[in-house]
């Protein structure tokens, strides 16, 4: 997989390579074809949850249970309430936990743990707008730092919105992280209509569902509990994400993409 990966890099920077060749010839057209191709090609691999151009990542269950997995905690506001929903409900969850909360909150982290949840690497300060841009020694620091916070818990990396780029996949090989996306949604961290959360959520909600929602936010109880009721009135079972040694290599560039 990693030899894969080598190759897709290969091949942009040959592409770069012929797009510099083409400018130096004179040949601005086509420099700016060849360039733009590459760049969206670049833009595919790194913006899309789900896509394992740069790296594999788990979106499914491969057990057909539903993981429920919750970002961007710990959050004293937040999360007590979202620890005692699961709890009444007999839940377990996996929790990717932001570093430089859980050093601030460490008595949640330590709730989080006794509850038997699970706790994820969501990096150190969550640079969700830089995130795929980071160059190698950002990108080291921030998961790095994270893993040394959640005092090397994590089996699970999750990145800011889903995204990655070339420098992602060497440094969860270092640390031992895999990578995790979802499979199902309702964009809660960014709206306030839990209606609307709710439909888009249940769209996706299917037996092998990697549910991501989002601690620290207005409405993250109520978006739990409801998850929790449509889970159980359609009969599906929850469980933790699967152990990593219990994946298998692998991986393709759609809905399907698994470990
Ligand atoms: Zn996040």
């Amino acid at each position: 997989m990693i030899a894969a990966q080598a190759v897709r890099v290969l091949i942009l920077l040959v592409i770069l390579g012929i797009t510099i060749a083409c400018l130096i010839a004179g040949r601005y057209v086509a420099a700016i074809l060849i360039s733009g191709v590459a760049w969206l090609t670049y833009l595919w691999g790194t913006l899309r949850p789900n896509c394992s151009w740069f790296g594999e990542v788990l979106s499914h269950m491969p057990g057909g249970e539903v993981a429920i997995t919750i970002d961007d905690g710990p959050d004293p506001a937040t999360t007590p309430a979202l620890l005692a929903i699961l709890r009444t409900a007999k839940v377990n969850a996996t929790f990717f936990l932001i570093g430089e909360r859980a050093v601030a909150h460490p008595r949640l982290v330590e709730a989080i743990r006794a509850d038997g949840h699970d706790i994820g690497n969501h990096t150190q300060t969550h640079p969700q707008f830089a995130f795929w841009a980071l160059g190698p020694w950002r990108m080291w620091r921030e998961i790095r730092a994270c893993q040394v916070s959640l005092q090397n818990a994590p089996a699970y990396f999750r990145s800011p919105v889903g995204h990655t780029n070339p420098f992602v996949s060497p440094v969860l090989k270092q640390l031992g992280l895999r990578r995790v996306a979802w499979s199902a949604r309702g964009y809660d961290a960014v709206r306030k209509d839990v209606d609307g959360i709710m439909a888009d959520l249940f769209t996706d909600l299917k037996s092998g569902s990697i549910v991501l929602i989002h601690d620290a936010t207005p409405v993250c109880s109520e978006v739990l509990e409801r998850l929790i009721a449509e889970i159980n009135r359609r009969g599906l079972r929850t469980a933790l994400l699967p152990p990593t040694a219990a994946l298998h290599p692998g991986g393709v560039c759609a809905d399907h993409a698994s470990l």
